[in-house]
């Protein structure tokens, strides 16, 4: 398939805002396209080149981008920096300058799909020494053959700023229509994904073998599943509530990190909430699961919590965040040592657990986790009394707990899903209005006074999923310790940009924007209307959108979410109405 068709088709999707336009556009473009190159269409639509979770990043520095585009214009460092500083991002400055090029293209093959895609995934698989130079002969050499439009989304795409605003949920409409008749035929599409999250792989499915072949998509040893997520409620009783009072179960909600554990034989693997390998940060952890998972294949889910070796206790999420480093591992793990808390299982042997009750996955764990020092299986207790559930949830912040998460008993596992069959108590929706939030890092303020020379403020935004894009929430400068200013700027730098980055909007313009990717947790008092941030922005009454007040920093990067995980605008303005509610009641 020629490139070209591909990117006219893109600059068609980036002027449609409607979602069934869009869905129309791209289901056109999937059923034009050979059935052996669907799977680098679906990735390269969304910006990417393979699923997350084989972690092949995108995202060339700025600067080694504007360098490439230099080598391919042939014009001077001075017009490539200032047009792209004029137009805003890399693509339009990319598309700009070749316009003007000698036409020593009409002599150059036309690009294929193929050809791009290969190139981009070199590009982002070198690494070590000579890596730089290597990506940027081959990017310049894309870009030499590229027509002006080509050379925009190839621009986008190698910076990892590619935002067609197509969603997962568009590209299996989009497959739906195609393959199935009609966007009602989604369901399906959409659990394949769920359990196997390599949209190239479903669509290519389902367009080579029809609904049946997405029926056949199960879970497998080896590709993550997507994690289960608990929604919030702010009394023991209203979840009792929730759920028909009835029975239900509470376990602890330990402050570790999930990780979602394969193991095939001896071979254990690790992956991380957001589906990234991370087998490496946890030899001990996979040492652990070898030897005392009485299973050959299964498929189990645990919070991995850094513990004090001498007493047993739970340390906090700070302590482990030591062990995600790339060197001196082995100290680390010496250092930092750490237990697994069995929540939950979806595979054992042959069988499929997702779609039994919660009850009997919990039998099962009990069954094939021995129980040790260092593997555990979350504490838990089962009741219809909220007065239990308060009393077990003192006990679980006594001992070093965030609070609970509390499980419908009956409910089997709805992979990807956030729904109430879990739901989360935390100690600070008693004493605060609103529960901590995980805020993407957009912009930072120079510092005065003591900070002068550093940050002083950062600016933050919430996801907003329906768009795509990232909104602006609050300005944050307090809960952050010396070390935090020291460590956070470094943390930041590869994500500078010297333009506000596409999908950011922002009203506030701060000293230094950065690309959407640190996750960090906040804490505020309540949440208010505001005429100047953009989250929720005439939501709840035009012109205005929601911002934090006095938010504070807890002290926690949140390595283990990225910006698509970050708290949404929807969730904020769910936030916003209950603590309305709230207000109304004591009123
Ligand atoms: P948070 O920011 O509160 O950790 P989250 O967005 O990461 O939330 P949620 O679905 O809201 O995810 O909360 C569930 C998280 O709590 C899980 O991802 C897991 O890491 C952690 N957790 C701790 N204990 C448990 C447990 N017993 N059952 C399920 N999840 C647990």
């Amino acid at each position: 398939m020629e490139y070209s068709e591909v990117a006219e088709k893109y600059a068609e999707l980036e002027g449609i805002s409607g979602r069934n336009e869009m869905t129309r556009v791209l289901a056109e473009l999937l059923e034009h396209t050979p059935k052996s190159e669907l799977p680098l269409l679906v990735y390269m639509t969304q910006g990417k080149l393979r699923p997350d979770y084989e972690g092949v990043e995108l995202g060339l520095a700025e600067k080694l981008a504007l360098r490439a585009l230099v080598s391919a214009s042939g014009l001077s460092q001075e017009k490539v920096y200032s047009t792209y500083v004029k137009l805003g991002d890399l693509g339009s400055a990319a598309e700009e300058l070749l316009k003007n090029k000698s036409q020593g293209t009409l002599f150059s093959e036309g690009l294929t799909l193929k050809r791009v895609y290969d190139t981009l995934l070199r590009v982002a698989r070198q690494s070590g020494s000579g890596s730089v130079d290597a990506k940027l002969r081959e990017l310049a050499s894309l870009l030499n053959d590229a027509t002006p439009l080509e050379a925009r989304f190839i621009m986008r795409t190698v910076t990892g700023e590619l935002r067609l605003g197509v969603a997962d949920y568009t590209v299996l409409d989009a497959a739906a229509t195609a393959f199935l008749g009609g966007k009602q035929a989604r369901g399906p599409l959409e659990r394949a994904y769920n359990v196997h999250p390599d949209l190239g792989f479903v669509v290519a499915s389902v367009a080579s073998k029809g609904a049946k072949g997405i029926e056949g998509v199960g879970v497998e040893v080896g590709v993550p599943i997507r994690p289960m997520l608990a929604e919030r409620l702010s009394s023991a009783d209203a979840i009792v509530k929730k759920m028909g009072d009835k029975r239900v179960t509470a376990e602890y909600k330990l402050d570790g990190e999930r990780l979602q554990i394969h193991k095939e034989g001896g071979k254990v693997s690790l992956f991380s909430r957001r589906l990234e390998v991370i087998t490496s940060h946890y030899p001990d952890a996979t040492e652990l699961v070898a030897k005392h998972v009485r299973a050959r294949r299964a498929i189990l889910e645990a919070e991995v919590v850094a513990i004090n070796e001498d007493t047993g206790e739970y340390l906090p999420f700070q302590e482990l965040m030591h062990r995600r480093r790339k060197y001196g591992i082995e100290q680390a793990i010496a250092d930092y040592p750490v237990a697994l808390n069995f929540f939950d299982i979806l595979l054992a042997g042959s069988a499929d657990l997702t779609g039994k009750p919660y009850t009997f996955r919990r039998k099962k764990l009990v069954e094939l986790v021995e129980a040790t020092e260092r593997t555990r299986l979350v504490p838990a207790t089962t009741t219809s009394d909220p007065k239990e559930i308060e009393q077990f949830m003192e006990e679980a912040i006594e001992n070093g707990c965030e609070g609970l998460v509390v499980k419908d008993p009956g409910s089997s596992y709805r992979a990807g899903a956030r729904e109430f069959a879990w739901i989360k108590l935390k100690r600070e929706y008693r004493s605060e209005l609103t529960d901590t939030i995980d805020l993407v890092v957009v912009g930072a303020f120079h510092g005065r006074g003591r900070r002068a020379g550093r940050y002083g403020t950062y600016l933050l935004a919430t996801r907003d999923e329906a768009r795509d894009v990232f909104t602006s929430v609050a300005k944050v400068g307090t809960g952050f310790s010396d070390q935090d200013l020291e460590k956070i700027p470094k943390l930041l730098k590869p994500y500078e940009s010297s333009v506000k980055p596409p999908g950011v909007e922002s009203n506030m313009v701060p000293d230094v924007w950065f690309r959407p990717h640190m996750v960090i947790e906040i804490i505020a008092a309540e949440l208010t209307l505001s005429p100047i941030h953009t989250a929720a922005m005439g939501r709840i009454r035009p012109g205005a959108g929601i911002s934090l007040r006095f938010p504070k920093f807890t002290g926690k990067v949140r390595g283990d979410k990225g910006p698509e995980d970050a708290t949404t605008v929807e969730e904020i303005v769910g936030m916003y109405n209950r603590q309305l509610k709230k207000v109304e009641a004591v009123q």
